[in-house]
């Protein structure tokens, strides 16, 4: 096997591409899970139902107060009208009791008229709540769709890449590629070094002639002084 340098560099070529796809493919499964925009759009939807149901429990509430109120108004008018109560101050105290019920539901069914024209506008505004939430559902569809075709390209050129990956590690010696999976793993996912003006590309430290030479001729592998990656001088 001649010039090892080449075919990693090669490999690392391949490597790099396919972290960069396993990155995006991670990110677009999180985007799939998980769209904020429309737990926000629903959470808004059932913050406006609640306090529907905490209005709806108010007026029953109020409507029942006023029925109990009605029964007692209807009871002490058949005791006013019966005959059976003939005293003038106890008809008279009945009277004025049959007259501050009345009041009482009057005040009542205000409140009951308030409460419902706020339930009118509060059911507007769920309208409003659930357009929007319908708008984020469908544009989150379709950013969906093209998060599919995105994953889906992804995925074929990932699998593309893996059988060259397989080529091009084929080329390589395996103790190269333990030295490589290594040095990968220990500098960042940059196991090899082109050589720019006769300088490490990665971390700039000078290159010597001599070790130039042998990386570009030597069977075996070279490696910069300064950061201890495989040198390729192309
Ligand atoms: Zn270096």
């Amino acid at each position: 096997m001649s010039n090892s340098s080449f075919h990693l560099y090669q490999l690392q070529k391949v490597d790099l591409r396919l972290d960069h796809l396993n990155q995006r493919l991670e990110k677009i499964a999180l985007l799939l899970n998980n769209n904020p925009r429309l737990v926000k759009a629903q959470n808004q939807v059932d913050l406006t139902l609640s306090i529907i149901h905490g209005k709806e429990d108010e007026l029953a509430k109020l409507e029942q107060t006023a029925a109990a109120k009605k029964i007692k108004i209807d009871q002490s008018e058949a005791a006013l009208y019966n005959g059976k109560i003939i005293n003038p101050k106890e008809l008279k105290d009945l009277q004025a009791e049959i007259n501050s019920l009345k009041r009482a539901v009057g005040t009542v069914e205000d409140e009951q008229l308030t409460l419902m024209s706020q339930l009118e506008e509060i059911h507007l505004t769920l309208l409003q709540d659930q357009k929007s939430y319908d708008s984020v559902l469908a544009e989150s569809e379709s950013d969906n769709q093209q998060l599919f075709g995105e994953k889906s390209e992804l995925d074929k050129e990932k699998e593309k890449l893996i059988t060259e990956r397989q080529a091009a590690s084929g080329q390589i010696q395996a103790e190269v590629m333990n030295i490589y999976e290594k040095l990968r793993m220990s500098k960042n996912h940059i196991a090899v070094s082109a050589i720019e003006d006769q300088s490490c590309a990665t971390c700039g430290s000078e290159i010597t002639a001599s070790d130039i030479q042998k990386a570009r001729s030597s069977t075996s592998l070279s490696f910069c002084p300064s950061c201890g990656r495989i040198i390729y001088a192309g």
